[in-house]
């Protein structure tokens, strides 16, 4: 096999994404592209910016302040688990924030966003799977926290995330994932009726990004597919 560049990868990742698009009938436009560079230098950001894609996703407040930093240009996205005493860093550099699980976490946003005037996008994080090492609100608790979340100023909730359990072992992830997909699109579709500006799906990584597009992912987060495999630990400036 040989081992394409960013481009190449990049290419790979969108062709599988219009495919699964085709086959749903959807638009690929319709389907951003985030690529998650958790542990990954600047510098391998930005050969995937030279070939054109300008969304990318960290999963640690420290490590995406560092790249915010470098890479100013890049729309930046946070995806992993927010304690609230970072909240502030998030609302400065995160143009929009996946991982909203709780209602102190959606008080101290809208605070800090109110306090740097300027607005809060996030999406609500649901543990669709009801898997205990995963993040994520319960899917019976996210009326009552949307109906809290959307009443705060400057925090704008603008649909749902979640992260599927890990497949067994021996099965497709792609079959793995669907139901969890689905429940995700189900749960959005019910609480669209009282909350119309849950628009965004964001669900599917390297590894069932097509069963996430079947099932209407509006935003997918793909790291190994576009990077390759990540390195042991968050990446920080000046390291060696
Ligand atoms: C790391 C990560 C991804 C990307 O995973 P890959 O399998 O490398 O594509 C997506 N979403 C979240 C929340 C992550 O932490």
């Amino acid at each position: 096999m040989t081992v394409q560049n960013a481009s190449g990868r990049l290419r790979s990742v969108c062709d599988r994404i219009a495919r699964a698009c085709a086959a749903a009938g959807r638009n690929p436009g319709d389907v951003l592209l985030i690529g998650v560079s958790k542990t990954h230098p600047p510098q391998a950001i930005s050969e995937l910016v030279h070939a054109g894609l300008t969304h990318f996703g960290e999963n640690r407040v420290q490590e995406l302040r560092a790249k915010h930093d470098e890479l100013p240009d890049v729309v930046w996205h946070l995806i992993g688990q927010l304690q609230t005493n970072k909240a502030a860093t998030a609302v400065q550099t995160a143009t929009l924030i996946h991982s909203l699980d709780r209602a102190s976490l959606a008080k101290k946003l809208s605070d800090e966003a109110t306090k740097q005037q300027r607005s809060c996008r996030a999406l609500l994080q649901v543990n669709v799977d009801d898997d205990p090492q995963k993040a994520g609100c319960q899917v019976s608790e996210a009326h009552d926290l949307l109906a809290y979340a959307t009443s705060l100023p400057h925090l704008h909730i603008e649909g749902l995330m979640t992260i599927p359990a890990a497949p067994p072992a021996g099965v497709d992830p792609n079959t793995a994932a669907r139901p969890a997909f689905a429940t995700l699109r189900e749960l959005r579709d019910a609480l669209a009726k009282d909350f119309p500006q849950l628009t965004q799906l964001s669900m599917g990584m390297s590894q069932d990004v097509e069963a996430a597009v079947s099932e209407g992912a509006t935003m997918v987060r793909v790291g190994t597919a576009l990077f390759g495999s990540r390195g042991a630990g968050p990446w920080q400036k000046d390291q060696l």
